[in-house]
């Protein structure tokens, strides 16, 4: 969806509301969560109410917005300024959010949208060695990461070097590195993909400044997804991840 378009939508809460309850990001509420009653509805105050056992609940249950306590139109521009990759920072600012639920709703972004693996993390919540390695394959132009090395010699690694500019902030130098000596890193047909990755994820990984694992390899996945998916409409396919993880 484009901006002009979405600022139609964002002109009041209503129709975002009804946008994002469209796009399944809301739940739309058929039986009663207690009773199983089909007599459910929306009541003015931003809730469900079933008529069969009284019961209420927020029209935020089971949504990402849940998470959440921000409008349904911010939660929609901050969608749409994560595909225009604004920083978390700088969406915080211009949106006057607070900046951690901004992150917290990012990485929720970088989640769905690029199928993560959260529990390959969720052990080493560690900060980031000064130094570390990502491997990398290529195949059919597309990009693949892994956080062991799972190919043997034959891995190409991305290493990662993280420059503190001072405490929870720091700066990150990406570099090809331990190549099998059979392999040439000469810009040859085969490693082309490569090459384009490294200029594309560089460009990017340069506006990281922060220190934790967790967000570094989020990041890196949604750099990945990006570059393997050139053209796809982000937002979109955002709504639907959305819908169908929550
Ligand atoms: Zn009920």
């Amino acid at each position: 969806m484009k901006m002009i378009d979405l600022l139609e939508v964002i002109q009041d809460e209503k129709r975002s509301e009804d946008f994002l309850r469209s796009r399944g990001v809301l739940k739309t509420f058929t039986h009663c969560y207690k009773c199983n009653s089909t007599k459910v509805g929306m009541t003015r105050s931003d809730r469900w109410k079933c008529y069969t056992c009284e019961s209420e609940w927020t029209r935020r249950k089971d949504s990402i917005l849940s998470l959440v306590r921000m409008k349904y139109s911010e939660f929609l521009l901050c969608m749409k300024l994560f595909e225009l990759e604004l920083t978390a920072e700088e969406t915080a600012t211009q949106l006057k959010l607070n900046y951690r639920t901004v992150q917290l709703l990012f990485n929720e972004f970088r989640i769905v949208l690029t199928a993560f693996d959260i529990k390959k993390i969720i052990s080493d919540q560690t900060l980031l060695k000064d130094e570390e390695l990502i491997y990398l394959v290529e195949e059919k132009e597309k990009i693949f990461l892994f956080h062991k090395n799972e190919m043997g010699s034959g891995a190409i690694s991305l290493k990662i070097t993280r420059h503190f500019i001072q405490e929870g902030t720091a700066y990150y130098k990406i570099e090809i590195s331990n190549i099998n000596k059979m392999q040439s890193l000469k810009i040859s047909k085969q490693h082309l993909a490569l090459h384009k990755f490294i200029r594309f994820a560089k460009k990017r990984l340069f506006d990281f400044r922060g220190t934790g694992k967790k967000n570094l390899l989020l990041r890196l996945s949604e750099i990945v997804y990006r570059f393997n998916n050139p053209g796809v409409d982000i937002f979109s396919c955002l709504g639907k991840q959305i819908s169908q993880n929550y």
